[in-house]
């Protein structure tokens, strides 16, 4: 659709907090916009760029092919996948040189002497134009009049939001298992969260709809909650990726009880697809090698037409906050990121962070902006394909490592069906537990289709264990011997909303985050052998 058919954002002013509403432009700040080329400034507390020690900066950046599309096929007579997954000082890498001076020759050209210096809350002015027009091609909001906003980071963004949006004692709905740092940025400002059940898609419309509808102020303490935290693919910790019509509900639902969605979205790129087991894979790949040759030529319109939709494309109202991060798709460190929302939300979100991040740091901004302008778009989304691809990699050795340590791969794996999507399981037979306890479950999961997680759900309502009143619950115990074996896996627990709501952290299942994103393949294996052990020798006692 071309952006005149679209119709402007929606007025949503009765949102913001009391806080953003009292909130003015810093009237420095505010002396910017006087400051075009030809104006003496003698108004600003400004340092002279003269004593700015760098006279430039940059480095080597690898190439945007620096890995392949389809990692997973071009390993297959060779280990060289792994140099390209986990790095080797064998492998030669091809890079670029990014170079950013002081004072370059040619105008219109990144300069430190402006990024480094004191500017508006906003991106530099290519930084904002390269963020825009990202938002634009990939995203395709459904409405004319969306903005996008530098920040620091999704934290930095999700920060931003809550004190721009919330009052004290408002209420906040995410999904039962939630990313925690964003649990306890809500937390020390007053506010509670209202918790909504997830299957393997992520957070229910239903139970959103259970929440909002059956919504009693005075047993919990605050009005209805007019804010929704949704990580909609990859989820962190759960692994679970919505799909287009499972947000359509969950609009729908927003729309109907007027809630503004904060969509945090950093593993949006780290889009995997399907998981599938070893024995099949060969024989889908041959099949498919044709189409993933054909697919591979295919250019950045058909990759991201095949990816999954952001909110954003169904948002004609301007009720979603989209936070992007170049966290996971170029360094944590870089602390750079953006919202895609309506204007108005915009221009408040930028007067909060004037008192807070002001703009991100001009040197992780001039090397990001930098190396956009050098890769370019196309550029970009090849290193973006190819990470996805990365992931796809680690994601599959992982899994594969784990399924093989429980002799679940001997009949096609998979168990079951949970909520319409395959899910996998071991049971104490399949690994030659005591036939004492039957066939029963031990742990199950669902194959992530996207980001860094898997999520097992342990059967320990299995476990022949009893716990002692002086004893720590089951799930610690467990998680605690995984540890002491030499494993950290992320604790399921700590991922609750009742963590911050006060509800019970623990039940008849526990559940283990574990991250497939950084370590060497060997020692996934042997941390999968290592798991195995310990599950065994837990559930055999
Ligand atoms: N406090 C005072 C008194 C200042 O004058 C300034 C800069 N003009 C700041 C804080 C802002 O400091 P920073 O750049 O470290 O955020
Ligand atoms: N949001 C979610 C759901 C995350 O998993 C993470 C990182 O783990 C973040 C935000 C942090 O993002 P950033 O580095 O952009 O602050």
């Amino acid at each position: 659709m071309s952006s005149e058919k679209l119709t402007k954002a929606i007025d949503l002013q009765h949102h913001l907090s009391e806080s953003s509403r009292t909130r003015e432009t810093s009237p420095l700040k505010g002396l910017q916009k006087f400051m075009r080329p030809g104006v003496t400034v003698l108004a600003g507390g400004l340092p002279s760029p003269a004593y700015f020690p760098f006279s430039n900066i940059g480095g080597q950046a690898l190439v945007p092919e620096s890995f392949p599309i389809n990692a997973a096929e071009s390993s297959s007579s060779s280990m060289s996948w792994l140099w390209n997954m986990f790095g080797s000082s064998s492998k030669k890498e091809k890079t670029q040189t990014i170079n950013i001076p002081k004072y370059p020759n040619t105008p219109g050209e990144l300069s430190l002497s402006t990024v480094l210096q004191y500017t508006p809350s906003v991106a530099n002015p290519q930084l904002q134009k390269i963020m825009y027009e990202f938002s634009t091609k990939v995203f395709k909001p459904a409405y004319s009049d969306y903005t996008t906003l530098v920040h620091t980071g999704n934290t930095d963004g999700w920060n931003r939001i809550v004190v721009t949006l919330c009052n004290k004692g408002e209420a906040i709905l995410a999904s039962e298992w939630t990313y925690p740092s964003a649990l306890h940025t809500v937390i020390p400002y007053g506010n509670t969260i209202a918790s909504v059940a997830i299957d393997s898609q992520g957070m229910r419309a239903d139970s959103l709809r259970d929440v909002l509808q059956n919504w009693d102020e005075k047993a919990r303490g605050a009005p209805r909650p007019h804010l929704a935290y949704i990580v909609p693919i990859g989820q962190n910790p759960t692994g679970a990726t919505m799909g287009l019509a499972r947000k359509k509900e969950i609009y729908d639902v927003c729309v109907e009880f007027d809630v503004i969605i904060c969509e945090d979205d950093p593993y949006y790129f780290l889009q995997e697809g399907k998981y599938i087991p070893p024995a099949e894979r060969k024989r889908v790949a041959k099949q498919t090698a044709l189409v993933k040759k054909a697919a591979a030529a295919e250019d950045s319109e058909h990759f991201i037409a095949n990816l999954e939709q952001s909110f954003l494309k169904i948002d004609y109202q301007g009720r979603v906050i989209r936070m992007d991060t170049y966290s996971k798709t170029v360094a944590p460190g870089a602390r750079l990121g953006w919202f895609t929302c309506n204007p108005m939300f915009a221009e408040r979100l930028e007067r909060q962070g004037e008192t807070t991040t002001q703009a991100p740091c001009g040197f992780g901004q001039s090397l990001v902006t930098q190396l956009m302008l050098d890769w370019k778009y196309e550029g970009y989304i090849r290193w973006l394909r190819a990470l996805g691809s990365q992931y796809e990699v680690r994601r599959d050795f992982l899994i594969d490592s784990l399924t093989e340590e429980f002799d679940m791969q001997a009949n096609y794996a998979h168990t079951g069906i949970w909520q319409g999507t395959e899910y996998y399981s071991a049971t104490p037979k399949a690994h030659l537990m005591s036939e004492k306890y039957g066939n029963k479950t031990m742990f199950s999961f669902v194959p992530p289709t996207a980001g860094m997680f898997v999520w097992l759900k342990v059967h320990l309502e299995n476990c022949p264990r009893t716990v002692r009143e002086d004893e720590e619950p089951l799930e610690i115990q467990l998680w605690a011997a995984v540890a002491e074996a030499g494993v950290l896996l992320g604790p399921g627990w700590i991922f609750s909303t009742n963590t911050v709501s006060g509800g019970p952290l623990f039940s008849e299942h526990g559940h283990f985050r574990i991250a497939f994103s950084d370590a060497q393949p060997e020692v996934m294996k042997s941390g999968m052998k290592t798991f195995a052990k310990v599950m065994r020798e837990f559930f055999e006692q």
